[in-house]
């Protein structure tokens, strides 16, 4: 990704920095208490970045609250109100998320401007196809990418007129193919940094296979350097689908990478199960930023040669699997231990105390 590098509080996007992970509080904003606890929930599972609507001036104190009790950056969502946006600055908010669409007067995009590089913050024009400009839905007669595409030049003009280059773009729709041909085009047109997600992508389920075919195939490419699975769910679902779609392309450096094989005639052993056992194991929040391939293998004639790129792993045997590090067959284990000798085996190479 040659994009620019943005800082925003504690992380940087773009360039050569990992791709992060973003989710959204879903609280109602005037309740302080479950704000705080959500987002340390959304933290402890690995979100990298947060946002938060600031639907009223009440709600800003949300921002003050989460800059004590959270060490991730904070987003403000500002809809119609510019006021809000400057009141969130004053807050403490590491960034600030437009919609463009809906603040339509240049001297207030202007001020938001002013006092966002006087704090060095970034702000994220965040197009989305419900909500683009009147003149420019008039041109193109109805959302396609194109018009999405001109909506975001047309705000980072906008913002560089006001000596602002600290942006980061997003081109959000519920179609998923309408997505990603408009972040296609945008990527060919700037380089500035952009943060991925399929808007309104639905359920748990049906939201999860849209946004993995959308950011997935641009991932693919080289695009993005933020991701949101938005999720009609949990948010800490969001994050999480976020890091497993990342770690399937090989594009999330910060954690535990499990592999299993798919088993076979020649296992002996309930694979199907120690899989998830362990996926449930190492998903734990205390192996975050830790770096290790880990295998589950269901025979030990294939399973340490399969999985030699490994750091560790153990495969079925006949009441016995074995433990192996690097393809290597460390100890032979009673069936029953297999799980609990490799997670032992596991912690001790991590430095972790259980
Ligand atoms: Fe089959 Fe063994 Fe390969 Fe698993 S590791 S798929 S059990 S041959």
């Amino acid at each position: 990704m040659n994009s620019k590098k943005v800082k925003i509080g504690n992380v940087y996007i773009g360039q050569d920095s990992p791709i992060s992970v973003q989710s959204m509080l879903k609280i109602k904003s005037d309740d302080f208490k479950k704000n705080i606890i959500q987002a340390q929930k959304l933290e402890k599972a690995g979100c990298d970045i947060l946002r938060v609507a600031v639907p009223n001036f009440e709600a800003i104190k949300n921002i003050y609250n989460l800059k004590t009790k959270i060490k991730i950056p904070i987003v403000a969502d500002i809809h119609f109100d510019y006021k809000l946006a400057l009141e969130s600055v004053s807050a403490g908010v590491d960034k600030i998320r437009i919609n463009p669409g809906n603040i339509a007067n240049q001297d207030h995009i202007k001020l938001i401007a002013k006092i966002c590089n006087e704090k060095n913050i970034p702000i994220r024009i965040g197009v989305n196809s419900g909500s683009l400009e009147r003149k420019i839905l008039s041109k193109y007669k109805k959302i396609t990418p194109e018009a999405m595409c001109e909506s975001a030049i047309y705000n980072i003009k906008l913002l560089e007129k006001f000596d602002f280059n600290n942006i980061v773009i997003s081109l959000k729709s519920s179609d998923v193919k309408k997505t990603v041909i408009a972040y296609k085009a945008i990527f060919q047109k700037i380089n500035y940094p952009l943060h991925l997600g399929i808007t309104e992508a639905g359920t748990e389920k049906l939201g999860k296979i849209k946004s993995f075919v959308g950011i997935g195939s641009l991932l693919l490419d080289g695009i993005g350097d933020t991701i949101r699975i938005t999720l009609t769910s949990d948010p800490v679902k969001e994050v999480k689908a976020g890091i497993d779609l990342l770690k399937s392309l090989n594009l999330y450096k910060k954690n535990i990478n499990l592999i299993s094989c798919p088993t076979c005639g020649r296992t002996k052993i309930d694979i199907i199960s120690l899989s998830k056992k362990a996926e449930k194991i190492f998903s734990n929040f205390k192996y975050n930023n830790k770096n290790l391939n880990i295998a589950i293998m269901g025979c030990e004639v294939n399973g340490p040669g399969e999985s030699k790129f490994a750091d560790i792993g153990i495969a079925g045997g006949n009441e016995f699997g074995i433990l192996f590090k690097k393809g290597k067959i460390v100890k032979k284990v009673e069936e029953k231990y297999l799980l609990k000798e490799l997670v032992k085996e596991v912690d001790d190479l991590l430095g972790i105390n259980l």
